[in-house]
């Protein structure tokens, strides 16, 4: 599904005039098909600044050089700041200086991650107020470089999981984070690690099942798991047997045909894992569905539904899985939520009450299974162009491919991207979180 606007744009004597009459001109984002590769940074410059006292710099600098960047002399494809000393209104000050001498460097396409002390309430509170300050200050300049295809996101850490960055900083700066963008995730030490991380994040040997596989964000996320080395489980509805079987054939796993909100799925999916695998390392629960309707004239039916899809579905999955002990140690869960939980959308009671939900469940689960060393995360995608979303009526399409900072809609490919990212040892320190991937949409920003 190319996105028609971005091309007429490119049209010698038609691009001018919808530019003209004030159509947005986006730009073509640069993503990749490829797998994680040792050096993904090879063909490409970067910048790393500092302010007083910060803390990650060599750590960052490390990383850079390591994942083949060169300093940058001209133009800047990788913006890294290092503001983790930033305490007070004057530190604030020195992150503007420095962005704002060089912000015309950045390249179209380029990366931007700021790193930032957390926020914590046990801090002085004029340093709580600059940690968050600098969230603010992010999100603002990732819409103003989102036009040029450029994204913008904060990692903030604190000093003893500094070696838990180097993941961080692969995905935020790389190809893999084409729309995500105005994000702040927090790099913590909470779930335990390995005290040696892999340099390079592969999933070979690992074991993931993807619900909803059959098509869309599962099937990209399918295809992107397998991939990067890991023996997939594609699990959708018995009706979507033959698409399904037709996926596990071409990324070399295992179809399942089920509905997950059957009473007896757990259970058969807990049989299927133990015997085949004996058990299961990443799980991504994406399958979800929309029943749209008022309040007023939604039924208990269409409520139900979606709840039981969408949520108590899942709970009961991670449930039995618990029970039996197949989740592995270090293993991954990844929820499919949406921005429509965050932001609430009209229609949408039912759906943004089961995908507000998981931001809470990933929460809980995750402090309960840190020590583990179990990751709980949920995605939050926007506008994703995908046969989803090929039902919305075209204007309301339109706008909502539009309504973002990067002016276009994402592609299943990106959610799959951060999914993935998630889903590697890399990805330790980041629990309980929720995440977007939206283009930095305008909807719940
Ligand atoms: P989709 O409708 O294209 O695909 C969903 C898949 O889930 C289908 O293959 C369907 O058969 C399967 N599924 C539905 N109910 C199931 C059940 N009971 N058991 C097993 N499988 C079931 O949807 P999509 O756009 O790819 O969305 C995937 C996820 O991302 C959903 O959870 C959705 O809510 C979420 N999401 C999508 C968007 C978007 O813009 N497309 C935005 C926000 C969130």
């Amino acid at each position: 599904m190319s996105d028609t606007l971005i091309k007429i744009n490119r049209w010698p004597v038609i691009g001018p005039v919808v530019r003209a009459i004030g159509l947005p001109n986006p730009t073509e984002l640069h993503r990749s098909a490829d797998p994680y590769v040792a050096q993904p940074f090879l063909s490409k410059s970067f910048l790393l600044a500092r302010t007083e006292g910060a803390y990650a710099s060599s750590r960052l600098a490390d990383v850079l050089q390591r994942a083949g960047g060169r300093e940058a002399t001209e133009s800047v494809d990788i913006f890294v700041m290092d503001a983790t000393g930033c305490r007070t209104v004057a530190d604030l000050r020195a992150v503007y200086s420095v962005f704002h001498e060089e912000i015309r460097r950045i390249a179209r396409n380029g990366r931007v991650l700021l790193i930032a002390p957390p926020v914590d309430s046990t801090l002085d509170p004029v340093a709580a107020a600059v940690a968050r300050g600098l969230e603010g200050f992010v999100r603002s300049l990732a819409k103003e470089l989102g036009r040029r295809g450029v994204t913008a996101n904060l990692a903030s850490v604190q000093p003893q999981s500094l070696d838990r960055l180097d993941g961080v900083v692969r995905f935020f700066c790389g190809p893999q984070c084409a729309y995500v963008s105005g994000q702040a995730v927090h790099v913590s030490a909470e779930a335990n690690a390995p005290a040696a991380l892999p340099l390079t994040a592969t999933l070979a040997g690992k074991v993931a099942l993807v619900t909803g596989a059959a098509r869309g964000i599962g099937l990209a996320t399918a295809e992107r798991l397998a991939q990067e080395g890991a023996k997939v489980v594609a699990l959708d509805i018995p009706a979507s047997t033959d698409e399904l079987t037709a996926v596990a054939k071409r990324i070399g796993g295992s179809p399942l045909a089920l509905d997950i909100a059957a009473p007896d799925t757990p259970a058969q999916l807990a049989r299927f894992l133990k015997e085949n695998f004996g058990g299961v390392d990443i799980v991504v629960h994406n399958a979800g569905v929309t029943r749209d309707r008022t309040l007023a004239k939604m039924e208990a039916r269409q409520w139900e539904q979606v709840l039981d899809i969408n949520l108590s579905a899942i709970a009961a999955i991670d449930k039995r899985m618990q029970d039996e002990g197949l989740m592995r140690e270090s293993g991954r869960v990844v929820c499919m939520s949406s921005i429509s939980g965050i932001a609430g959308n009209f229609g949408q009671t039912n759906y943004a009450t089961s995908k507000a939900a998981l931001i809470g469940y990933v929460a809980a689960q995750a402090r309960l299974q840190a020590s583990r060393g179990i990751t709980f995360n949920a995605v939050a995608p926007g506008f994703i162009e995908t046969p989803m979303t090929q039902k919305v009526p075209f204007m309301t399409r339109e706008i909502g491919r539009r309504l973002n900072s990067l002016a276009q809609g994402g592609k299943p490919r990106d959610v799959a991207e951060l999914v993935t990212f998630l889903c590697t040892p890399g990805a330790c320190g980041i629990s309980g979180q929720t995440i977007r991937v939206c283009g930095q949409g305008l909807m719940g920003a």
